[in-house]
């Protein structure tokens, strides 16, 4: 298992020793030797820099096979991959393999896409004999900076499409979540990708690493995924050299269960897009809006439903819940819950931390929450699930839109053009209808408002990394 920072090929050494913790047990898993960020960070971007014209020159086809033999590997490390993820973030091996599986389909698709980037050609419209041509090439250096939720596919989200454009990279994990990052090195330089191509910075000074990058003109791009307020900082350091950005940022999906729904198919949708990940997911159900007149079946359905979850270390047989991440995320549960019941929420089902070793927050289901509880304001990133009755569709609708948030959002219903009708209302990047889960590497994933700018996956993914260059021929 590498344990530090990999630079121009190489995993260097650091003198900053940097604990990464099992959230299941509190109990540390190793030392990371952490890096100086500004010097670590100067030296990723010199080798990144020092790599862009001959990655950039390389054949899509050949960037295409790297990137097929990187998924590959993935799925020949598999075993390794998911045990590494469990341990350093908590979630069900089950869950890890799948990430394994999702995160490796990044690397699968912009390993197709790379072959697929193509440009234009016109003839002027008004000036004879004249032609438009036009052609995309890669931005250039980029920095990836990803979160601890997801601590594989997050990269590999932004580094496929980032490599199949021609793009050199400077990723920056998440501290929490370094291990994952560090195989993801291993996999791409045993694949062919040369060094300097990619370079791992492994960091607890964040904050310095990019804004020292951001102030250096060969950076050329800056991809982040992570909450909206770091996001917001990224994007005015961003001006400051008028950087190319792609955003992917906090949300609060709404879940609505219309009145025409099926109760078995919603409640298998509502239990994956809210407890999937521990409830730590950006596009996690936040908020289940209720029609009256399926309210009561739906929530005895439900409830059933979440009792049988198994509470546990994500490596034991049969847990479907790990523990969150560290002891801040249990605190923010419970006073999101502590805050709906005081306004008059009820507590069906859990609705306090648990008193043991990791950070354990039990599923809960609150009913009766009233629109002003923080719990339908705030990103939750827990097993927290708040159900609110509503009278008619156009109440739900105009709840869903009553947020700066707007990434992903839930539908269930079997009337067609009531369906059509809300999805068409609905502002976010996102919905999924009658399913639990929507993302998909051949799709387009990103929020609008402030959930973000810009998509990753599907060939919009590619475009992210890709400026264009206009050619006049005369
Ligand atoms: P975070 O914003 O705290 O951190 C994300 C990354 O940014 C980490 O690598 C962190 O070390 C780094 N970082 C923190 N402060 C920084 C700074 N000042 N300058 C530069 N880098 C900094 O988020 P998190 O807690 O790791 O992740 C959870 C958040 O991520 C949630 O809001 C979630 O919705 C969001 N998220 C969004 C998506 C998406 O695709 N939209 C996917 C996963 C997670």
């Amino acid at each position: 298992m590498p344990t530090s920072s990999f630079i121009n090929g190489e995993f260097i050494g650091g003198d900053r020793n940097l604990a990464v913790e099992n959230p299941a047990t509190g109990a540390q898993i190793m030392t990371i030797a952490g890096a100086d960020a500004a010097t670590a960070g100067m030296k990723a971007l010199d080798a990144a820099s020092a790599a862009a014209a001959s990655w950039a020159a390389t054949t899509p086809r050949h960037r295409s096979d790297i990137l097929r033999r990187a998924y590959e590997l993935c799925l020949e490390r598999a075993d390794d991959l998911a045990v590494t993820m469990t341990m350093e973030m908590g979630k069900p091996l089950a869950e890890a393999y799948g990430e394994v599986n999702y995160g490796a389909e990044f690397l699968r698709w912009f390993s197709e896409e790379a072959v697929r980037s193509s440009g234009r050609f016109r003839p002027a419209p008004a000036a004879a004999g004249q032609n438009i041509l036009v052609y995309s090439q890669p931005v250039g250096p980029t920095l990836l900076i990803t979160p601890w939720n997801f601590p594989f596919s997050m990269g590999t989200r932004k580094i496929g499409p980032a490599l199949a454009a021609g793009c050199t990279v400077v990723l920056k994990p998440a501290n929490l979540t370094p291990l994952s990052s560090l195989l993801l090195m291993e996999i791409l330089h045993e694949a062919g990708v040369p060094s300097g191509v990619v370079n791992c910075v492994v960091t607890e000074d964040s904050a310095t690493l990019s804004s020292t990058l951001m102030d250096d003109p060969r950076l050329r791009k800056i991809s982040f995924t992570g909450s909206t307020p770091v996001g917001r900082t990224l994007l005015s350091q961003a001006s400051r050299n008028v950087l190319r950005t792609s955003m992917e940022l906090g949300g609060n999906a709404p879940f609505l269960v219309l009145e025409s729904a099926d109760v078995d198919k919603t409640v298998t949708a509502v239990m994956a897009g809210k407890f999937r990940n521990n409830g730590e997911a950006c596009t996690a159900a936040n908020r289940i809006y209720v029609h009256r007149n399926i309210a009561e079946e739906f929530t005895a359905a439900f409830v059933d439903k979440v009792k049988a979850l198994v509470l546990g270390n994500g490596l034991d047989e049969g847990t479907t819940l790990g523990p969150l991440i560290d002891q801040a995320a249990v605190q923010k549960c419970q006073d999101l819950v502590d805050d709906a019941v005081s306004k008059g929420a009820e507590v069906l089902l859990g609705g306090r931390a648990l008193e043991r070793a990791g950070h354990f927050f039990p599923a809960t289901v609150l009913t009766n929450v009233p629109r002003v509880a923080r719990v339908n304001k705030e990103e939750i990133f827990g097993p927290v699930a708040p159900i609110i009755v509503c009278e008619t569709v156009d109440d739900m609708v105009e709840a869903a839109n009553d947020t700066e948030f707007g990434l992903m959002a839930y539908v269930c219903g079997q009337d067609i053009d009531q369906v059509r009708d809300v999805v068409g209302r609905i502002e976010s990047g996102m919905v999924a209808v009658n399913v639990g889960v929507a993302s998909d590497p051949a799709a387009p994933f990103g929020g609008v408002k402030q959930s973000g700018i810009g998509r990753e996956g599907s060939h919009e993914g590619l475009d992210e990394y890709l400026e264009l260059k206009y050619v006049r021929i005369g």
